[in-house]
């Protein structure tokens, strides 16, 4: 049976302790899940969370990290600090670091090239506005994406990297694709993988779906077959929306 990758992006939300109640809550409900399930606090909570997690089924994710390993760069956590913690896996390149903080793919592979180096499972995300897909612009902008965000990783550390397809109208919208939108888009990006790695590299690829997935979207989406799994914001924050994403074929 295929074991899906359902990840939830905290974003900035919870304090310490609400993160650590989540956290343990999540760990006593998924004790027997057979998915691969990982969490991302805000930093402020990583070291907590770590505490709690350590030695369970769930790993443990951050949200974003800095291009640098160390240096003068106020304000940024480098991939050292993270593997410090336990972290285990980095989000990188989400819309909303694309869109409001102006992150580009050359950074975004910078910093994918160093979360590999130091042994760190990034997730890349990709996806289109609404206004590329409108204009028939989707398969340049995520073929752009996966392309630069790749450069330079070789095959064998492209087994550890997970994409994500998270078209940027459907992020925190209540709007899903459908999922036969979504596969044909996961589909287009094994295509892209095909043509870099060849084809078994491209069909072995995790590639989550994200954008306002939910208990009752997420047995359809994961029914689909280039749909490996799930990045999800929203219904991430309370175990009882994000419990029965993870269990959705039970
Ligand atoms: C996300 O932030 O990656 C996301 C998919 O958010 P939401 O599930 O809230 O749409």
């Amino acid at each position: 049976m295929k074991q899906f990758y359902i990840a939830g992006n905290w974003k900035m939300h919870k304090t310490v302790a609400e993160s650590v109640a989540l956290a343990r809550d999540l760990v006593s409900k998924l004790g027997s899940t057979r998915q691969k399930v990982m969490i991302a606090p805000a930093f402020t909570a990583l070291a907590s969370v770590a505490e709690v997690v350590k030695g369970t089924q769930l790993r443990l994710g951050a949200q974003n990290m800095g291009p640098e390993e160390q240096g003068a760069h106020t304000g940024e956590v480098s991939v050292l600090m993270l593997k410090d913690l336990g972290v285990q896996t980095v989000i990188l390149g989400h819309s909303e670091r694309r869109h409001s903080y102006r992150e580009d793919d050359a950074l975004i592979n910078k910093k994918l090239l160093l979360a590999l180096k130091h042994g760190l499972e990034p997730i890349l995300c990709v996806g289109e506005t609404l206004e590329e897909r409108e204009a028939g612009k989707l398969e340049s902008v995520i073929g752009t994406q996966v392309r630069d965000g790749l450069k330079g990783v070789d095959a064998a550390a492209l087994a550890r990297v997970i994409i994500a397809y998270e078209p940027v109208w459907a992020i925190g919208t209540g709007k899903t694709a459908t999922p036969q939108d979504a596969d044909a888009v996961h589909l287009y990006i094994r295509k892209v993988l095909g043509g870099l790695y060849g084809e078994a590299a491209a069909k072995a690829m995790v590639i989550q779906y994200g954008g306002s997935v939910k208990a009752d979207n997420a047995a359809e989406l994961m029914g689909m077959p280039n749909i490996d799994g799930a990045l999800v914001g929203g219904a991430s924050l309370k175990p009882e929306t994000f419990v029965p994403i993870v269990d959705f074929s039970a």
